[in-house]
């Protein structure tokens, strides 16, 4: 059990946002007890989850770039790579 890759979402303060595949909308970004990102849209039914470590990976990145904090994120992102 490694909590490390998905801390930096939980420890998030701020919602986090992503757009609806379908509508294009912005969701909410909610975590599973799991740790793992799921995006909700409540007009579609949209219910997105991001399973994979690649993918939670990404997803960090990208709500990163979004909100202009993601020194902590890209720095662990790149350990990785
Ligand atoms: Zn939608």
């Amino acid at each position: 059990m490694s909590n490390a890759l998905v801390s930096p979402l939980l420890n998030q303060r701020k919602p986090l946002l992503s757009p609806c595949p379908v509508c294009h909308g912005t969701c909410e970004v909610k975590i599973t007890k799991k740790g793992k990102p799921y995006v909700i849209c409540d007009p579609c039914g949209v219910q997105l989850f991001v399973r994979g470590k690649g993918g939670i990976q990404r997803f960090e990145t990208q709500n990163a770039a979004l909100e202009k904090v993601g020194e902590t994120l890209s720095a662990s992102v790149s350990q990785v790579r």
